[in-house]
């Protein structure tokens, strides 16, 4: 098979490639499987150029990836934000993949991406990058070909011009062309809280394994936006002590618990909290303070070889896309610390969004109730089966995620002829 580099150069995308690799050859797949599944099979760079309130015109670059449509369409969310890469984008499109087999959702993975920063955009700006964004991209999704949803820095009101721009170009409403919409145009009960109730599911499962009650557990979330404040209050309210949160620009921690009602109130949109208060600790520092479990929730890449050793956990549940590099993952596993990976604990949202576009399709609508129910039992299933395979197979958390993850999209593509 190809070489790729050393673990310690490894950017997002040759990282997930070593994975797919070693998952691959534990599978004994052949070397087709993994030259197919390296790269996605789809990556449009498209130049969107949008009028800025102030009369100029900005032109800004984003990217649409599509890993792999052997199972069905591909499957994931947009991001707005200024350090978005191609490579990123492509690895994250390798992540959905990952997430929907292990869910057994009939979808590849897809990821989009556009480097902006919303944080310093204005309402108008940000709706005409939308609408622009989609224009740029349309000849290649679509209901069944290709169905983005949220990701980090966009929400609901961007799904909804998305979708009025697409239901525009093709003449006819198509509320199956993106998820995530707000509940008036199709969206589904339970879709804005689901990565964070997904995470919860796991986290129930994962402490269960290592024996450990959620009730008075001292858990660390680092980040404040969309899954880790629905997390913080969901955690609070079964009875966990969140001991640290944080948010971009620093952290708190308080040992006897901090009060999560009065920082949810205090946080704005973007899950800003900490820069009202003065006894802020910085986000490294709060990642090696102790606990009972740590759930980063915020970026890739922040834990790493130099802070694994110090990590106090006895649990890490990667809620966010990629948090933990290849040799923190080694080390955290060999220090028997139970890592539940983020192509797992993170599913809860693309979940959701498949029973919105399911719900789309039939045009007929589930009660809260109903989507809770059917995303746990699919996560608790999801868990038990990389759980299992990691003891069977003698792997980390992360390869048997990868095996579980890979298995149907490599069948479908032998099956369809494009490999043996
Ligand atoms: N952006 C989310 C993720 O990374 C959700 C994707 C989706 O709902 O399609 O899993």
């Amino acid at each position: 098979m190809v070489a790729v580099p050393k673990t310690k150069q490894m950017n997002v995308l040759q990282r997930t490639q070593r994975v797919i690799q070693d998952a691959l050859k534990k599978m004994s797949c052949s070397e087709e499987a993994y030259e197919l599944l390296k790269e996605p099979q789809r990556l449009l760079t498209v130049r969107i150029p949008v009028k800025m309130d102030d009369g100029t015109t900005k032109v800004f670059t984003g990217y649409r990836a599509q890993h792999n449509d052997a199972v069905g369409p591909t499957k994931g969310g947009i991001r707005f934000h200024p350090d978005v890469t191609i490579e990123e984008v492509k690895a994250l499109s390798m992540w959905m993949s990952i997430k929907c087999g292990i869910a057994s959702l009939p979808y590849g993975g897809g990821k989009g991406g556009i480097q902006c920063d919303p944080r310093h955009m204005s309402t108008g700006e940000l709706e005409r990058l939308s609408r622009g964004y989609v224009r740029a991209i349309s000849q290649i999704v679509g209901p069944t070909k290709d169905i983005p949803a949220p990701d980090v820095y966009t929400n609901s009101q961007i799904m909804a011009w998305m979708m009025d721009e697409y239901s525009h170009i093709r003449e006819f409403d198509s509320p199956g062309f993106i998820t995530g919409k707000p509940l008036v145009l199709g969206g589904s009960l339970g879709r804005d809280s689901s990565t964070a109730k997904g995470v919860v599911i796991v986290l129930k499962e994962a402490a269960r394994v290592a024996g450990l009650s959620l009730q008075g557990a001292r858990i660390i979330i680092q980040g404040f936006g969309n899954a880790g404040s629905y997390l913080a209050q969901f955690l609070h309210n079964a009875g966990a002590v969140i001991v640290g949160i944080s948010d971009a620009n620093g952290a708190l921690y308080e040992p006897d618990g901090l009060d999560i009602p009065s920082l949810l109130d205090r946080r704005d949109s973007f899950g800003t909290v900490t820069n009202l208060f003065s006894n802020c600790i910085t986000n490294e520092e709060l990642l090696v303070q102790p606990c009972d479990i740590l759930i980063p929730a915020a970026i890739a890449n922040q834990l790493t070889a130099e802070n694994a050793p110090d990590i106090q956990a006895k649990i890490v549940v990667e809620a966010a896309n990629g948090p933990t590099t290849l040799e923190a993952t080694r080390l955290l596993t060999k220090r028997n610390i139970l890592l539940v990976p983020d192509v797992l604990a993170s599913a809860g949202g693309v979940i959701v969004s498949y029973f919105e576009w399911v719900q789309n399709n039939q045009g007929y609508y589930w009660s809260e109730k109903e989507v809770e129910e059917r995303l746990e039992s699919i996560l608790k299933a999801s868990f038990a089966s990389v759980h299992q395979t990691a003891r069977l197979q003698n792997a980390d958390m992360r390869l048997a995620a990868y095996m579980v993850g890979l298995k149907k999209m490599v069948d479908a593509s032998i099956y369809r002829g494009w490999i043996q």
